[in-house]
């Protein structure tokens, strides 16, 4: 969810992945859905994937957005959103002011959908607002952060040696551990690395420095009961692919680049 996904050029159209998800909603009981990205606002087909994860699943979904595509969103498309009670949850990632009065505009077009009545503050960095439906502000910029690379461009690298004894309070430290990512048909460890070939291939990177990441195979649709079932236990745990990420949480000065290239989409 919150690596820089942005990256990964191109957008999936549901119909050609309806087996794949079949399949492991036919494996699977996740507690919560979320769609992610890069920006999940972005993709065209939005309102296609969750009707069919929502159908495929039968759970209600959850959308993670930087919250910048709220105002230019068809009205019909966040009517049908907040219809389909799906919980949208804006992740505030700058404290710049171009990008916070968007944030403050997309929270006043949501607080209207909603039938806004009253907001409960969950905690220092994060509220719901509540009406007929829901919606969440969370400011990453007051939380924790393990940043999930070193550098930028062609000069990008893990944070730490493959072999390297970190990965432990990488893992500990991570936001993203959580959230298993459903990608291309397969299951992945993380968000992160679902997409890292394919970003690092973006940005230019030079794929040397990578080679243990990128020899990382995901669970593919193929598999059966008992190897669905250690694999989840594995990612539950730290493991060697968490050196890409930096043990201890990074400054705050992350969160600003990743936005400024966002607001240029
Ligand atoms: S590789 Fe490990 S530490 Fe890094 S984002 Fe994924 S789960 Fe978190």
């Amino acid at each position: 969810m919150f690596s820089d996904h942005a990256q990964v050029k191109g957008h999936l159209n549901p119909h050609d992945w309806v087996s794949e998800i079949s399949w492991w909603a036919s494996k699977l009981k996740p507690k919560t859905i979320h769609l992610f990205g890069g920006e999940p606002l972005m993709n065209p087909w939005i309102e296609d994937w969750i009707r069919l994860v929502a159908l495929k699943f039968k759970r209600s979904i959850n959308i993670q957005t930087n919250g910048i595509l709220i105002p230019k969103l068809a009205h019909g498309v966040l009517k049908n959103l907040i219809n389909r009670k799906v919980r949208i949850s804006i992740s505030k990632h700058s404290n710049d002011p171009e990008y916070l009065a968007k944030i403050e505009e997309s929270i006043s077009i949501l607080r209207s959908a909603i039938d806004y009545r009253d907001e409960n503050k969950i905690s220092d960095t994060e509220t719901v607002y509540h009406g007929t439906s829901s919606f969440s502000v969370v400011d990453w910029t007051r939380r924790p952060w393990v940043a999930h690379y070193d550098g930028w461009g062609d000069k990008i690298k893990p944070g730490n040696a493959w072999d390297s004894d970190k990965f432990t309070k990488s893992h500990y430290n991570c936001e993203a551990k959580t959230y298993i990512q459903l990608y291309k048909g397969s299951l992945w460890k993380c968000p992160t690395m679902a997409v890292l070939g394919e970003s690092l291939e973006q940005i230019g990177a030079n794929l040397e420095n990578w080679k243990p990441w990128l020899d990382y195979k995901p669970l593919t649709i193929d598999s059966d009961d008992d190897t669905i079932q250690s694999w989840l236990e594995a990612q539950r745990k730290p493991e060697r692919v968490c050196n890409m990420c930096f043990g201890e949480p990074r400054p705050i000065e992350q969160h600003f680049t990743k936005i400024k290239e966002i607001k240029n989409v």
